[in-house]
């Protein structure tokens, strides 16, 4: 039996598991009505567009919820208390970002505007792992989950662990490039690592991340360590590569060559974070070769956002001498955020030595690039979104779902729609689902599992915010749902409602 017969097979059982516990656990209403039994239900979408990536269904169906579970997806008629009419409106599972390091509330509104359901910080993760689910428990709009950080875990160990540990970790991201990043860590530390790292995934956190890049200081044995780690707990390493550039020695290929490897050596599932922004125009090369040892038995994935451009500082260590050939752009690939103009050599130096607002958008990959990676069958999306900031903000934050359903789906024809839902839905649930049990009941529009919806309107989806105004709405999400609680009415958000859950390894205790 195949890998995949295998876990639909599992799959089923659980499935059915739920579907037993649901109609006992929260019973619908019956109503006689003749000799007819009416069932009525908590909420009812009536004449969606029901697509559903596991089953292969897009169809025009009724689905009803009842407390936080889908209980029907049916042609035939629902009843509800509150009956919507979803005609003309796609409904899918809510998506899942795999790659998210928002933490505020109101970046969490952006991304349910957006369609997202669960957002998880995989990618950089967290230290100490505990209290930063502990700290959202019932406060969140959208499941949340997180990775426990390899560089941030490394800081702790190298501040002593104690009070001064802690302080250093209180934005982790903001924190590399510390003198501590640049030092290789002792054997001593090494085995401390691996321990820590241990102790996090018992504390529930979806594997291991590792912003390898962003600490130098970390050995390529290490790396092997810490992938090794992942393996034994039978969990994933999430990584942000060690290089990102299109030029030997230190370039991305070698990055990737590293991951595979590593993968290779220990058995452990790897996911190489955002492949579009580290390999460049390479990006679909790289995508292939990761699918390729897939194919061989590694068990090794990869994910892009969907645009083209970044936002960075010129006067930024992304702009020291050799960034052209490191990046595969030109200078007039630059675009400055405040006039909006293409940038000429005279107004790059002019930039690079002033004091000046130095943001720029940097074009580095192509429209042809980015559809390259969207129609590879193998590669998630992700948004790699962040703080929600007006001017100096990436729009991925806010659009990068709409963007994938409006413009590379209605306007480009890149990919088809229910393809795209596929990789923000159910494809990141199955590479989660075998350590992550709350990932066994979401990407699915079915009977039984977690009532994670979208309806939106596929004429109208798309992307406002843009590189010049980040922060900025999508467009065409008519109702989001999380755990059987509306996020976005009518178009709305909902204030005042916390049905966002933890999602967890199954290691936690
Ligand atoms: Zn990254």
């Amino acid at each position: 039996m195949s890998e995949g017969k295998q876990r639909l097979a599992i799959g089923r059982r659980v499935r059915g598991a739920v579907l037993f516990l649901t109609a006992v656990a929260v019973p619908a209403q019956l109503f006689a009505r003749g000799s007819q039994a009416v069932v009525i239900h908590d909420i009812v979408y009536a004449g969606a567009r029901a697509i559903d990536p596991e089953t292969g269904l897009d169809a025009v169906r009724n689905i009803a919820v009842d407390g936080d579970r889908i209980v029907a997806v049916s042609a035939a008629p629902l009843k509800g208390r509150r009956t919507i009419d979803a005609r003309g409106l796609v409904a899918a599972p809510g998506f899942i970002d795999i790659h998210s390091h928002a933490t505020t509330r109101e970046a969490a509104g952006y991304q349910a505007k957006d369609g997202v359901a669960t957002r998880l910080e995989l990618e950089i993760g967290t230290w100490p792992v505990s209290a930063w689910y502990q700290a959202k428990q019932g406060r969140e709009l959208l499941n949340y989950g997180t990775s426990v950080g390899h560089t941030a875990v490394r800081y702790f160990i190298q501040k002593g662990e104690g009070a001064a540990g802690l302080a250093a970790l209180r934005d982790p991201m903001e924190k590399f490039g510390a003198r501590e990043a640049d030092e290789p860590l002792s054997d001593a530390a090494s085995s401390r690592l691996s321990a820590l790292l241990e102790q996090g995934l018992g504390e529930g956190a979806i594997g291991i991340g590792s912003g390898t890049q962003y600490a130098p200081g970390i050995s390529r044995r290490e790396m092997l360590g810490v992938t090794a780690a992942a393996a034994r707990s039978a969990t994933c390493l999430f990584t942000h590569i060690r290089h990102g550039s299109l030029v030997e020695p230190d370039s991305a290929f070698e990055a990737v060559q590293e991951s595979v490897a590593n993968a290779a050596a220990t058995g452990a599932c790897v996911h190489v974070a955002h492949i579009n922004s580290m390999a460049m125009r390479d990006a679909p090369f790289m995508a292939a070769l990761i699918a390729n040892a897939r194919r061989r038995g590694i068990d090794i994935t990869t994910e892009t956002y969907p645009w083209g451009g970044s936002v960075d500082a010129v006067r930024s260590h992304f702009f020291d001498p050799g960034w052209e050939r490191r990046w595969g752009v030109t200078v007039g690939d630059l675009q400055s955020r405040s006039t909006g103009k293409r940038l000429t050599q005279a107004a790059f130096d002019a930039l690079r030595a002033g004091t000046g607002d130095d943001g720029v958008i940097m074009h580095m990959n192509s429209e042809a690039t980015i559809a390259a990676l969207l129609r590879d069958p193998s590669v998630i999306v992700a948004s790699d979104g962040g703080r929600i900031e007006g001017a100096n903000g990436h729009p991925r934050s806010a659009g990068t779902f709409a963007r994938l359903l409006g413009h590379y789906v209605r306007e480009t024809k890149t990919i088809d729609l229910s393809e795209a839902l596929r990789r923000i839905t159910l494809m990141p649930a199955q590479r989660l689902e075998a350590f992550v049990p709350a990932m066994t009941r979401k990407g699915r529009l079915q009977p039984g599992m977690d009532a994670d919806i979208v309806l939106f309107d596929p004429r109208t989806v798309g992307t406002r915010a843009t590189y010049g105004d980040a922060a900025r709405y999508s467009d065409g999400f008519h109702y989001v749902m999380v755990n059987g609680v509306f996020v976005v009415d009518r178009g709305k958000l909902v204030d005042g409602v916390s049905p966002g859950r933890p999602v967890s390894s199954k290691l936690k205790s």
